[in-house]
């Protein structure tokens, strides 16, 4: 029995919806459908939730937090407060990240049963354009959709063996504080568990191939997020390709193709994720894919009308929030409502390592080459003349990138907490603002916030508090 319908006896039954994989994108599918008076088959291999409740966004962002308290233990004095740092009990730290990851499970798995989803779980494989087989039976829908979403990746000839070279799949489960790690990546996954690590007080040092960390960010954010991690005592080596590892007596050496060596109790590899996709009868059902990944239209359609896909598996933004997006606007085309496509650049990305990284819209490069040199302006306000920010002890700055005349194009923040800023930030590049129509809002004193209408007001011509 599966959501109160015994499936496995009632072969006859057609779907509206069979989606394969629970995670942010089948679930997000899976609920709307179900919202809109479709009937839903949702198949899962493990646990509902996928990769972002269990292996994902939310236990980093408790392993995060977890850090920060660690860190404004050790700080405490430079506002006043007696307390010592003792450590990091990791057990603890543990149950309080699986305390709140189980608590969402379960508010989601009553949710997906509330909405009468038939929940199916076991290992899918797709059998036509329009079925999956799953536990021996065949589950039949008009519309199927495809959110197996990714797993980690590894180099050429590295293999993660799970105890010294390891994935984050195994580090947010390491059951000690490494005194040492080396992150082999900096992008969004490498540098959040650099900044754990090093508040929970590892030393660290990241290796990136390319030339700055969080490198698809805004290059002026890298280079502030640069100098807060030397501030912080996490090292770097920028523009260094990886050549190997070895196991030493105590850990790991890599190699550096310009010829230098790190070594560390383990390695962590954050090199990005791959689509899981391999083995499941995609390409037989006639998908069209490209390494892996399965292509869609800007609806996330496959070139097999029955079959959609969405999420990690298919080549856009890999957030969990696109996940949702993908499956809501599956579930409203198949049930017949007009859906509008995603504007990838308007959807907000957030770095939630210390101090935090967070944008929207487009860098000034990317401004330049679409606009040309002399169409783009900039303007900046530094966090040092925010009130707020100074009573917080954090450094980092807006950016903004405007269209000469025209709209912001892009919000670039650097400083702790401006993930919470990214929600303005993105009404602001989405409904096309001008500097003049955001400087005419009033933003609360003395918040972060306020920061952001400061750009602004320096956008348009009238900064308030910048000394530039
Ligand atoms: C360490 C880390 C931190 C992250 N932090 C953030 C963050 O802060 N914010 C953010 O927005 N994103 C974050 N992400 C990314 C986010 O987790 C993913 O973008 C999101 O989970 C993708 O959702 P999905 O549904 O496409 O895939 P998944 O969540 O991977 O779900 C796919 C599901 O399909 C199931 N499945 C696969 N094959 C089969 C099969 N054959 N049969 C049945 N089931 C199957 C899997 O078990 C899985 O549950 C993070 C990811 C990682 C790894």
């Amino acid at each position: 029995m599966h959501g109160g319908r015994d499936v496995a006896n009632d072969a006859s039954t057609v779907f509206d919806v069979v989606i394969l994989g629970g995670g942010s994108g089948g679930y997000a599918a899976a609920l709307r459908a179900a919202q809109l008076g479709l009937q839903v088959a949702l198949i899962e291999k493990n646990k509902l939730g996928g990769t972002c409740l269990h292996q994902g966004c939310i236990p980093t962002k408790a392993l995060l937090h977890a850090g920060e308290v660690a860190d404004q233990t050790r700080e405490a004095a430079g506002f006043g407060v007696k307390a010592v740092f003792e450590g990091i009990d990791i057990n603890a730290v543990h149950a309080y990240k699986d305390g709140v990851v189980s608590g969402l499970y379960k508010g989601l798995q009553g949710l997906v049963a509330s909405r009468k989803i038939t929940y199916i779980e076991g290992e899918g494989r797709l059998s036509s354009p329009t079925s999956v087989d799953v536990n021996g039976q065949r589950i039949t829908g008009r519309h199927v959709v495809l959110a197996t979403g990714s797993v980690p990746k590894s180099l050429p000839g590295l293999a993660i063996d799970g105890n010294r070279v390891i994935s984050s799949d195994h580090a947010l489960t390491l059951d000690r504080v490494p005194k040492s790690a080396i992150v082999l990546g900096g992008g969004v996954i490498g540098v959040e568990f650099a900044s754990v690590w090093k508040s929970f007080g590892a030393e660290v040092t990241i290796i990136e191939a390319l030339p700055h960390l969080a490198p698809l960010e805004d290059e002026n954010s890298s280079k502030l997020l640069e100098r807060a991690f030397r501030k912080r005592g996490i090292k770097f080596e920028l523009g260094a390709r990886f050549a190997g590892v070895e196991y030493t007596e105590t850990g790991v050496r890599a190699s550096l193709e310009n010829g230098k060596q790190v070594e560390a109790e383990l390695m962590l590899v954050a090199v990005g994720r791959g689509p899981v996709s391999s083995g499941l009868g995609y390409e037989e059902a006639g998908v069209a894919m490209d390494r892996g990944y399965v292509l869609v239209d800007e609806y996330c359609q496959t070139n097999v009308p029955t079959i959609s896909a969405v999420g990690d598996l298919i080549p856009t933004l890999q957030l969990a929030h696109v996940g949702f997006a993908e499956g809501i606007l599956v579930a409203e085309r198949i049930a017949g409502l007009k859906v509008v496509p995603i504007d990838y650049d308007g959807v907000p990305r957030v770095t939630y390592c210390n101090p935090e990284v967070a944008s929207v819209g487009i860098t000034e490069a990317k401004a330049k080459e679409l606009y040309g040199d002399d169409k783009v302006v900039t303007a900046k306000f530094n966090l040092a003349g925010n009130g707020k920010s100074k009573i917080l002890k954090t450094a980092g700055e807006i950016k903004l990138v405007q269209v000469k005349d025209g709209a912001v194009v892009g919000v670039h923040m650097v400083g702790e907490r401006m993930g919470e800023q990214v929600g303005e930030a993105q009404l602001i590049y989405n409904w096309e603002a001008l500097p003049a129509e955001v400087a005419q809002l009033i933003h609360a004193h003395p918040t972060q916030n306020e920061a952001l209408g400061e750009a602004h007001l320096a956008l348009a011509g009238k900064p308030l508090h910048n000394h530039d």
